[in-house]
């Protein structure tokens, strides 16, 4: 530092070390995130990838003067464009996208090395400054579209969302302020929009890194709650969310004088096609008959499983006469199913009557309706 420049309150050289190490801390959380979460969730590795970068660009950043300027200034550089690029391609394999690496790898080893040129060959800081504005601008924006696109407006998306927008404005004021005023000679400069700048990036980086967290957190609990409410073999609800589903409609229904209906659909001769085409053609069966009927339904509607081959669709705000419609466009969408084997179904339709229905009462009236069902010979629908 010469000897006419003020003393510093702060010391950058001691932040830009500080934003190095707690890159260097939050690389070491994301990495067992990554080893104790279930491989469904995508992305940590490449997450803790980005982190660990930004902990190589604060070390290198840092000893500016003590090592040379192609470690301090330009490898710091390509270390931190590097780590920002990988925090976008982390997210989009954790939204199951299919990054395309090359071209911005490239594109950022290219401006790496004009970078190289202004800092070895013609040293020019507000040039660097220019450039690394430029692809961190470029970064943020990518990787704030497509949480804006993909996630599910979850606090820990918009929480994501709102840094990256904030450090978007960052880089724009640093573009505006590097214009307006002297640029200085680097990122350990005292000006103040220079250290405005280095205090408000840890903050940033270290909040968008726990935001990641938040985002695999989150999904790790979504999946734990799909697993716990879905049948894992048709994906349709398991028989206590379904009562659970139906409560709730029930009382809906009963505070608001609505109409709902029930369907109870089982199978017919299941235990044979088990027996003369084995238990795994079974499964299929279950399988090709569930997803036939997800497509017949609206959003709304509910499919659950009892147990067995024995299902139940719920039709909120649906009468008994539609629900009579929707169940025969089932039977009829089941008798083109032939994969594993042709079969039929027997369904009993009931609707909720009076204020004070219950979920058990609804359920025998089904079933009542589905054994009439059976007894008139299968493959039809019963109002019950
Ligand atoms: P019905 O027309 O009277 O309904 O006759 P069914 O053969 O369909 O009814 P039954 O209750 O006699 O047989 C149901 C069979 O479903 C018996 C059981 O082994 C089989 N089953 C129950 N759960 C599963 C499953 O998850 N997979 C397979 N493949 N079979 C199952
Ligand atoms: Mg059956
Ligand atoms: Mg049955």
């Amino acid at each position: 530092m010469g000897s006419n420049s003020p003393v510093p309150f702060i010391d950058p050289r001691t932040i830009v070390l500080l934003t190095g190490i707690m890159g260097g801390l939050m690389a070491i959380v994301l990495y067992f995130l990554r080893r104790s979460y279930p491989p469904a969730v995508k992305g940590l590795g490449e997450w803790t990838f980005a982190t660990a970068n930004l902990f190589f660009a604060g070390l290198a950043a840092a000893a500016h003067g003590k090592v040379p300027d192609v470690i301090s200034i330009a490898g710091a550089n390509f270390l931190i464009w590097l780590g920002v690029l990988y925090q976008y391609i982390g997210s989009q394999k954790f939204f199951d996208l299919q990054p395309r690496i090359a071209p911005k790898l490239l594109s950022i080893v290219g401006l790496s090395l004009v970078a190289l040129w202004y800092t070895v060959v013609d040293p020019s800081y507000r040039l660097r400054l220019m450039i690394s504005v430029l692809i961190m601008s470029y970064l943020f924006s990518l990787h704030a579209h497509l949480i804006y696109t993909r996630g599910s407006g979850s606090f820990a998306h918009r929480f994501a969302l709102g840094i990256l927008l904030i450090a978007l404005a960052s880089q724009i004021l640093r573009f505006a302020t590097a214009w307006i005023y002297p640029t200085g000679s680097g990122i350990l400069d005292t000006t103040p929009q220079n250290l405005i700048y280095i205090i408000a990036y840890p903050f940033a980086m270290l909040l968008f890194a726990i935001a990641l967290v938040l985002m695999a957190t989150d999904r790790v609990r979504a999946e734990f709650e799909h697993l716990a409410t879905h049948d894992s073999l048709t994906n349709a609800l398991t028989r206590r969310q379904l009562t659970e589903v139906c409560q709730q409609e029930l009382e809906r229904c009963n505070r608001h004088g609505r109409v709902m209906s029930a369907l109870l659909i089982d199978v017919d001769h299941f235990k044979s096609i088990n027996d003369s085409k084995g238990h795994q053609a079974g499964d299929r069966v279950l399988v090709q008959f569930a997803a036939a009927v997800q497509t017949l339904l609206r959003r709304a509607d509910v499919m659950g499983r009892l147990g067995g081959e024995e299902f139940v669709v719920l039709l909120p705000e649906t009468s008994i006469e539609v629900a009579r419609v929707v169940a025969e466009r089932i039977r009829t969408k089941v008798g083109e199913l032939t994969e594993p084997a042709p079969f039929t179904v027997s369904i009993g339709v009931t609707t909720n009557l009076t204020a004070t229905d219950t979920v058990d009462a609804l359920m025998a009236r089904a079933d009542a309706a589905m054994y009439q069902a059976k007894a008139g010979g299968r493959n039809q629908v019963i109002l019950g």
